[in-house]
């Protein structure tokens, strides 16, 4: 297996700065798909660095069969600044592509990106995560259902209809394409890290980029539809579902918002239906209205997958 690194140039920022984008190639001695990871399209999504780093490091991939190309941090400004969209010109990155070579600077990023990752991909990974306070797990299923399932998380999403202008819009047109959403949050992430470790090997098996059987994914359920509730008050969240994967009924509390100025609940959040908490928040921290509150899969339309 032969590894080089290939940092892409983007452009010269106005502060004299280079801005390049982390491309690392791995190729293995037998032939085999080109399959393309990234992370950090959403710079305070960290989780995905470092679950590409260990990848990277993984003594399985000197058996590697064709070729890996991994992207950790997609959108370096965003990571710099750990925020979810591009702070200088306030864009989430991953509502752009493919991009646009003569737009702003997340479009032109976005653009390089399409170029020089996307379109060489046969198999493509997305890692997403919570961001900074909530915690999520979950896996899209897109075009490649066998692949989402080999990533081994107990729930998937197949959406209604698909996000426009994600980075999988633009894969998923020519190859198998899957988005992982798991971490997040002020909690330890050495668990999820494990987790997305064993997920990615086991879907690089499926896809015949590395030898041996896949491992048969557990029992998993498919949801159809997943709810974000949002708060309508900011001030600080006192969570009371503090854990994803469980059960909460019609109506259960979630969480309070309060003032942190007269102490005064402001809002509850409550479940919408009988569900499966997909996203939520592991401790209290202060949360601006509209942000994300919870989310919450509907189990009544959901399918069990054996
Ligand atoms: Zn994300």
């Amino acid at each position: 297996m032969h590894r080089t690194y290939k940092p892409i140039d983007v452009a010269h920022l106005a502060n004299g700065l280079e801005l390049a984008l982390p491309l690392h190639e791995l190729v293995g001695a037998d032939g085999g798909p080109t399959v393309g990871i990234s992370a950090a399209v959403h710079g305070d999504e960290g989780i995905g660095v470092e679950v590409i780093r260990r990848l990277a490091a993984d003594p399985e991939l000197e058996q590697l069969r064709g070729r890996l190309l991994l992207l950790p941090v997609a959108n370096p400004l965003a990571f710099q600044a750990n925020t979810r969209n591009t702070p200088l010109d306030m864009t989430n990155m991953n509502r752009v592509f493919p991009g646009d070579a003569d737009g702003w600077l997340t479009e032109q990023i976005a653009d390089v990106i399409t170029r020089e990752f996307l379109n060489a991909v046969d198999v493509h990974i997305d890692l997403h995560a919570g961001g900074l306070y909530p915690i999520v797990d979950y896996v899209y299923q897109m075009n490649a259902p066998d692949l989402s399932r080999a990533f081994g998380r107990p729930f998937l999403y197949e959406p209604p209809h698909p996000y426009e202008g994600t980075t999988t819009q633009v894969s998923g047109e020519h190859a198998r394409t899957v988005v992982v959403e798991l971490g997040g949050g002020l909690v330890a992430q050495e668990p999820y890290v494990e987790l997305s470790l064993r997920g990615l090997k086991n879907v690089l098996r499926a896809a015949g980029a590395l030898s041996g059987a896949p491992e048969t994914p557990p029992a998993q359920t498919l949801l159809h539809r997943i709810e974000t509730v949002r708060p309508h008050e900011g001030g600080l969240l006192l969570p009371v579902v503090d854990q994803v994967g469980g059960n909460v009924r019609t109506g259960e509390l979630l969480g309070r918002v309060v003032s942190p100025f007269t102490f005064a609940v402001l809002e509850e959040l409550r479940a919408p239906y009988d569900g499966v908490m997909i996203l939520t928040h592991p401790t209290l921290h202060r949360i601006e209205p509209g942000d994300y509150g919870y989310m919450v899969g509907e189990l009544a339309t959901s399918e069990a997958l054996r």
